[in-house]
């Protein structure tokens, strides 16, 4: 891991480190004073009557734009009528030309945390799903995420996930392909040179792990990795692995919320059409990003990944 050494006025060494996968400055600046509970960022509780006019609760489905398709529908089930377990809509106010909402569950769920194994894996058909319709269609990258909590950008509570379909990667997927290649992939040596105090657990679906670690030099407090032990590039050809590193991902997010409270927290997959080798980032909003972050590029992360994966790895679950 490449990094440069820089003294401050105190003395203290401060390492910037550069992260493996994106090439992205990080400094951990941990301070002795912050425990669990210190940082400022909360999700915002349910408000009364929240569930009793959300537009992506079974039964409102008139009240969100024309579905595109729906998963776990009984035969004979009409477009926009109950009796579906996951929901693909059209964004209201699409950013992008191709813009859609998947609806995680019929009942009103509020986190991915609550989002059960089962209808994981069909959350991660639908975005398979939607990236076969993208192909055809001659886009060449889906981008799925996830945002949960005012802090992290989402405007409706219920839990649902962001496909945008793009005509090239992301310029954050670009700037990973040439670290991620066959023979020289960053992502396989730090798997396989992962201190085991970060590793926080792992699923196997035959002879296939996908893992969940706190990130080595993530961004921010308690930012979690979650990707498959061997080198795979495209996510969406093996949707129960997918669906097992959601589900890595939820496990993730009920341990933050038992160190922390209901936490903030964006998540995205990152995928390869050519090479590369494909994951999750899960990045907490605990803390805001300022103008190190924003206009230098650097990232000042004050919880080292040892402590982070201490305390999430005692969390009473
Ligand atoms: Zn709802
Ligand atoms: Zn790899
Ligand atoms: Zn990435």
């Amino acid at each position: 891991m490449a990094s440069a050494d820089s003294t401050n006025e105190h003395g203290a060494t401060a390492q910037i480190l550069s992260d493996p996968l994106s090439g992205r400055k990080v400094i951990f600046a941990p301070s002795r004073t912050k425990r669990p509970g210190n940082f400022e960022a909360r999700r915002e509780p349910a408000t009364p009557g929240e569930a009793g006019k959300c537009p992506f609760c079974e039964g409102r489905e008139q009240e969100t734009p024309p579905e595109l398709f729906a998963l776990g529908a009984a035969n004979g089930r009409e477009p926009d009528t109950a009796g579906w377990k996951v929901r693909v809509v059209p964004n209201l106010y699409p950013a992008f030309a191709r813009q859609q909402v998947v609806v995680h569950t019929p009942t009103h769920t509020r986190s991915l945390a609550d989002v059960s194994d089962e209808q994981l894996v069909l959350i991660a058909e639908s975005w398979a799903e939607a990236a076969e319709h993208a192909w055809a269609q001659g886009f060449d990258h889906l981008l799925a995420a996830i945002n949960e909590g005012k802090a992290a950008g989402a405007t409706l509570p219920h839990s649902h996930s962001q496909l945008v379909w793009l005509e090239q990667a992301p310029p954050e997927v670009a700037a990973e392909v040439s670290r991620l290649q066959r023979d020289s992939c960053a992502l396989c040596a730090l798997l396989t040179d992962l201190d085991p105090a970060l590793k926080l657990a792992e699923r196997k679906l035959g002879d296939r792990t996908v893992s969940l670690a706190v990130a080595p030099t993530g961004r921010a407090p308690y930012e979690l990795l979650i990707a498959p032990d061997d080198h795979q590039p495209d996510a969406f050809g093996s949707s129960e692995l997918l669906g097992a590193a959601l589900a890595l991902a939820a496990e993730g997010v009920r341990r933050l919320n038992a160190v922390e409270g209901p936490s903030p927290f964006n998540a995205w997959l990152h995928n390869f059409q050519g090479d590369g080798h494909w994951h999750i980032e899960l990045v907490p909003r605990l803390n805001t990003f300022a103008a190190i972050e924003l206009g230098g590029g650097i990232f000042i992360n004050t919880l080292l990944p040892e402590e982070a994966a201490a305390r999430l790895r005692e969390a009473p679950l």
